[in-house]
């Protein structure tokens, strides 16, 4: 039987967490009883430099209970540097980890269909938002236009999948090969590979306190996650110079016509020419130049040119 480990990040959580860790281990003892998951699984929360009472309580936990753990981080280093530090720490004791939010938005119930998937043979398992309805109209439109832009900008992710996941030890090794500062788990985990399936889950509301998540933090999260995966923005410019470019050469007939027409000031037919095709070669020049920091970006990223699954 499999050895699971549930990894919560935790960041102020001192409202959602008594009632979080009741339902979650409820859930982990009825599994192991099920013979599902090995008895040596265990609920691990990272605490992401809380300001209230969460590492307490999470101590408290720990004390009282074996199928608790916890993971304290040196201060607030945000929602995926803190899910990160739980998967890497779990790795040396689980076979399988699921990560979830701490205030179960996420069905807790799709765990067993998760470790169904597992037990296929399924590496990662992704858990996908079924429909919204509990978000604000607000919440499921700036979320859902982040997705599809996404998928516009050429990243890799699965639509409406937030951090819900199930990653194997093989898959969790693979991820361990990412070394990048900005970390963006949504887009990495889909560039590790592996077998992997998708399971749906009616996301909740939050059942107490607020959501960490306020839209200043949502912005630069979806802004690092676009920075972190395309270099199609860079592209755009190369593209914009060309486009200048051809405009000036229109321009530049018509502004010839204009003068021979002789409806025109002297000077101004130069001035018109040479305004817009500088502006083209201008842009174009700093596409080019985009070209080889987007060279650079990618090699400073180090990410593996390969993962191996396995050899035979
Ligand atoms: N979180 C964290 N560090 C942060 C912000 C959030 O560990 O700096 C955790 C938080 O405790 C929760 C998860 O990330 O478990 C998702 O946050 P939240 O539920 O507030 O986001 P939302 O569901 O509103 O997008
Ligand atoms: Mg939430």
């Amino acid at each position: 039987m499999p050895i699971l480990y549930l990894v919560i990040p935790c960041y102020n959580e001192e409202e959602v967490l008594p009632e979080t860790s009741r339902e979650l281990k409820e859930k982990l003892t009825q599994l192991i009883k099920t013979n599902k998951i090995s008895k040596n699984s265990k609920i691990m929360f990272v605490n992401d430099g809380s300001k209230d009472k969460t590492w307490d309580i999470i101590k408290d936990l720990t004390e009282k209970d074996k199928i608790f753990r916890g993971v304290k981080l040196s201060r607030n280093k945000g929602h995926q540097n803190a899910l990160l530090a739980g998967l890497m720490t779990s790795i040396e004791y689980a076979d399988i980890t699921i990560s979830m939010d701490a205030d179960l938005q996420d069905d807790i119930n799709v765990i067993d269909e998760m470790l169904e998937k597992y037990e296929e043979g399924y590496e990662v398992v992704y858990g996908v938002r079924s429909s919204r309805k509990k978000d604000t109209f607000f919440k499921r439109f700036t979320a859902e236009s982040f997705y599809k832009l996404m998928k516009f900008l050429g990243v890799d992710i699965v639509y409406n999948h937030a951090d819900c996941r199930l990653m194997s030890k093989k898959a969790l090794a693979g991820l361990k090969e990412y070394q990048e500062v900005n970390l963006f788990l949504r887009g990495i985990v889909p560039q590790i590979g592996f077998k992997n399936t998708v399971v749906y889950y009616e996301r909740q509301a939050r059942f107490a306190g607020e959501s960490k998540y306020p839209l200043k933090k949502m912005l630069s999260f979806a802004f690092d996650g676009i920075t972190s995966f395309s270099i199609k923005p860079l592209r755009m410019i190369l593209g914009l110079g060309f486009l200048i470019l051809f405009v000036s050469i229109i321009i530049m007939i018509y502004s010839l016509v204009v003068k021979i027409l002789g409806n025109t000031v002297p000077g101004w037919t130069f001035i018109v020419i040479s305004i817009w095709f500088i502006g083209g070669l201008q842009m174009i020049s700093i596409g080019v130049i985009g070209e080889y920091i987007g060279k650079v970006y990618y090699e400073t990223k180090a990410r593996p040119r390969y993962i191996i699954e396995e050899i035979i």
